[in-house]
C-alpha cells in the first residue's frame, strides 16, 4: 500500500462516524461508527471489505476510546502508517469561517467561540479533534465546516426581522447547514449536466433525516432554508421546519408546557414522525402510505408541498432556474417524493420524465425530467466524507 490515507472523523454528542478514504481513487477502505458513547456499553463497529465486526469499548468508553480503538483497527489491517492526515466535520464556523482551514490552537479557540450557535455539535467536534491529536501525533487535521459555503448569503437573506441589536450583541441571523454537502452536490451537477457552474442557477434540496434546500447560483450559494438552527426549513424526519412562533405562547398556556419542552418536541417528534404518528422513516412511510394508512399519506403530501413551495422561493434567490437537484436518502432514492414535487411545480416548466425518475435510485444519479423541460430536474448522489478528504488533502498540500 503506498498511496496517502486520509482519516474523516464526524463526531456527534453521543457517536462518531469516521472513514478512511484513498487519496488517489477516493475509495473508502474502511468505516467506523462509535455509539452509545459516554454510556457503559458504548461500542464501535467497523466496516472492512463488506465486512462488520463489533468492539466494545467497556474499557474507556469516551470519543478517545474510540479513536483508540480506531487506531488499533487500523494497524490490525496494515493501514496505520499510510493515514497522511484528519478530516474533521465541524457543525458551526458561525460567520469565522468561509473555508475549510488547517486546525491551529487559533481555530480550537475560534470553534470554541462558535459553541453558541451548536452547543451540541461544536463540543463534540471538539473532542474528535482532541483526541485525533493526541492519537495520530504530527499529522495535520483540517476543520470542515457545515456552515461555510453559506458564507455568501447576502444580508437580506439571512437577517432575521427582528431588532438588528440582537444580531450585533449574539449574532443572531440565519446560518444554513449541510454546507459541505451542497458544495459537492453543486460541482457534481455542473459537471453532470456538461454545464459550467459559474453560469448555472441551481436549487438543491438535500433530503435526508434532515433536511434543506438551497440556492446556488454562478457556483455561491445565494440562501438556504435552515436557519440559526437546523429547525427552520422543510418538513424533516422529526422536526417540524418552520412554524408560527407562537406556538411557544399557545402551547405554555394551552397545554402548560416549558420551553425546553415545546423545543424538545419541535426537533424530535415532529416532521414525517408527528404527521403519520408512525415513523420518521421515508420508506415506512411510502410504505403504509401505498396500504392506505391516512397519516403517511398526509406526511407524504405536506412534505411534498412544503419542499416544492421551498424550491419556488429558492428559485427567486437564485434569479431563475436551470436546474432542480435532488440529494440525500430521500432526495436520491424517493420517486414519489421528486414526482409530487415535480407536479407541484410544473407552472416552473418542469415535466417529469416518470421512466427516468424511477430509475434514478440506488447510488444512480439521473436527469428525471423530460427533453423539452424549461429547467432540468436531476437526482445527484452525494457524498460528503469524499468532499471532507478532498479539502484535507488540499490543505495538508497532498
Ligand atoms: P442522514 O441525514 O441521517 O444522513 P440519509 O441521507 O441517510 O440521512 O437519509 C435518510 C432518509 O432517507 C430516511 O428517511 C430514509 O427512509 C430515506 N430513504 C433511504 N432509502 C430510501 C428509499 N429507497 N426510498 C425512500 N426513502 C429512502
Amino acid at each position: 500500500m503506498s498511496n496517502k490515507l486520509i482519516l474523516v472523523l464526524n463526531c456527534g454528542s453521543s457517536s462518531l462516524k469516521g472513514a478512511v478514504l484513498d487519496n488517489g481513487s477516493g475509495e473508502v477502505l474502511l468505516s467506523c461508527l462509535a455509539e452509545k458513547l459516554n454510556l457503559s456499553d458504548a461500542y464501535i463497529t467497523f466496516k472492512v471489505n463488506g465486512e462488520k465486526h463489533k468492539v466494545e469499548l467497556a474499557a474507556k468508553p469516551d470519543h478517545t476510546g474510540a479513536v483508540e480503538a480506531l487506531m488499533d483497527e487500523l494497524k490490525k489491517q496494515g493501514l496505520d502508517s499510510n493515514i497522511a492526515a484528519v478530516g474533521h466535520r465541524v457543525v458551526s464556523g458561525g460567520e469565522l469561517y468561509s473555508e475549510s482551514i488547517v486546525i491551529t490552537e487559533e481555530v480550537i479557540a475560534g470553534i470554541e467561540k462558535c459553541i453558541p450557535l451548536a452547543p451540541l455539535h461544536n463540543p463534540a467536534n471538539l473532542l474528535g479533534i482532541r483526541a485525533a491529536q493526541n492519537i495520530f501525533q504530527g499529522l495535520p487535521n483540517v476543520a470542515v465546516f457545515d456552515t461555510a459555503f453559506h458564507q455568501s448569503i447576502p444580508e437580506h437573506a439571512y437577517t432575521y426581522a427582528v431588532p438588528r441589536e440582537l444580531y450585533r450583541k449574539y449574532g443572531l441571523r440565519r446560518y444554513g447547514f449541510h454546507g459541505t454537502s451542497y458544495r459537492f452536490v453543486a460541482d457534481e451537477a455542473a459537471r453532470f449536466l456538461g454545464k459550467d457552474k459559474n453560469s448555472l442557477r441551481m436549487v438543491i434540496a438535500h433530503l435526508g433525516n434532515g433536511a434543506s434546500i438551497a440556492a446556488v447560483a454562478n457556483g455561491e450559494c445565494k440562501d438556504t432554508s435552515m436557519g440559526l438552527t437546523p429547525l427552520e426549513g422543510l418538513v424533516m424526519g422529526t422536526r417540524s421546519g418552520d412554524v408560527d412562533p407562537s406556538i411557544f405562547s399557545f402551547l405554555e398556556q394551552n397545554a402548560n408546557m416549558s420551553i425546553n419542552q415545546i423545543t424538545d418536541l419541535l426537533n424530535k417528534k415532529s416532521g414525517l414522525l408527528g404527521i403519520s404518528e408512525l415513523s420518521n422513516d421515508c420508506r415506512t412511510i411510502e410504505e403504509e402510505a401505498g396500504k392506505g394508512h391516512e397519516g403517511a399519506k398526509l406526511a407524504l403530501e405536506i412534505f411534498a408541498y412544503r419542499l416544492a413551495k421551498y424550491a419556488a422561493s429558492m428559485a427567486v434567490a437564485a434569479g431563475g432556474l436551470d436546474a432542480l437537484v435532488f440529494t440525500g436518502g430521500i432526495g436520491e432514492n424517493s420517486d414519489i417524493i421528486r414526482g409530487k414535487v415535480l407536479a407541484y411545480l410544473g407552472f416552473l416548466g418542469l415535466t417529469e420524465d416518470k421512466e427516468a425518475n424511477l430509475k434514478a435510485r440506488f447510488g444512480n444519479a439521473g436527469i428525471i425530467t423530460s427533453a423539452d423541460s424549461k429547467a432540468s430536474a436531476v437526482v445527484i448522489p452525494t457524498n460528503e466524507e469524499l468532499m471532507i478528504a478532498q479539502d484535507t488533502a488540499r490543505l495538508s498540500g497532498l
